[in-house]
């Protein structure tokens, strides 16, 4: 997603490659108030490997999730998914009363990378950025961001990822187009929406391999038309 925003503004100014040390190692959040996981607003945006995961992990489909775990919200013209804030406490839905993150082994590649972020140079390209002021531990160790991201590490999740990312830009690209026309066509913009959602998220996968398998052919019907 093209997020308009400045580097310093969000981050410590610096884009970091795997190979960087930066200071982002928790230490596995002991002792934090999980101060983390509550007002985000629509923040925790979840692609479809994340739902794939959500739903494979919680025996559950993504209609089932949209019933008060996530909702469905625009993102620069295209309807995406994210995590669901709760009306009272402004926490993260999945957030326990004790402060426990209750899919800590599902949990969203944006909560998996925290206080890492991606920052995408292009539609093909991303590297890697520190959060600025989200995490509140102070004694934040320094490790290799290859280390960090050790779980999402493998060739096919970071292929899945740029591919994810040009068809988002895609879409967000051909919507921003549509409604650029004089008297454009509202039921054109509900198409692209609507194929985002049914082709990408509300599929179901057995296996992580069923899921790159058939999110590569389903990309590529995309890319054709
Ligand atoms: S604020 Fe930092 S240390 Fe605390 S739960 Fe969040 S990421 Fe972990
Ligand atoms: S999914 Fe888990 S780690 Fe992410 S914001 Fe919610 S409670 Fe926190």
């Amino acid at each position: 997603m093209n997020r308009q925003c400045a580097l310093e503004d969000i981050s410590d100014g610096r884009l970091y490659t795997e190979n960087d040390m930066v200071k982002v190692d928790t230490g596995g959040c002991r002792d934090c108030a999980v101060t983390c996981c509550q007002g985000m607003d629509k923040t925790i945006i979840l692609d479809p490997y994340d739902v794939h995961r959500l739903c494979l992990n919680l025996h559950c489909s993504f209609e089932q999730l949209l019933n008060g775990k996530i909702e469905i919200n625009i993102v620069d013209g295209l309807m995406l998914p994210n995590i669901k804030m709760t009306q009272d406490t402004n926490c993260c839905s999945f957030l326990s009363k004790d402060n426990r993150c209750t899919i800590h082994q599902a949990r969203p590649s944006v909560c998996r990378l925290f206080p890492l972020g991606r920052f995408w140079e292009d539609e093909e390209h991303f590297k890697y950025i520190v959060q600025k002021g989200q995490c509140h531990k102070s004694n934040l160790t320094k490790i290799k961001v290859k280390k960090w991201i050790e779980a999402d590490n493998s060739d096919h999740y970071k292929n899945f990822l740029i591919d994810w990312h040009k068809y988002v830009c895609k879409m967000q690209k051909k919507i921003a187009d549509i409604v650029s026309q004089p008297d454009f066509d509202s039921a054109a913009v509900k198409r692209c929406c609507m194929s985002t959602l049914q082709n990408f998220y509300m599929a179901r996968y057995d296996s992580d391999e069923k899921f790159y398998q058939e999110f590569q052919n389903k990309i590529e019907e995309q890319f054709k038309k």
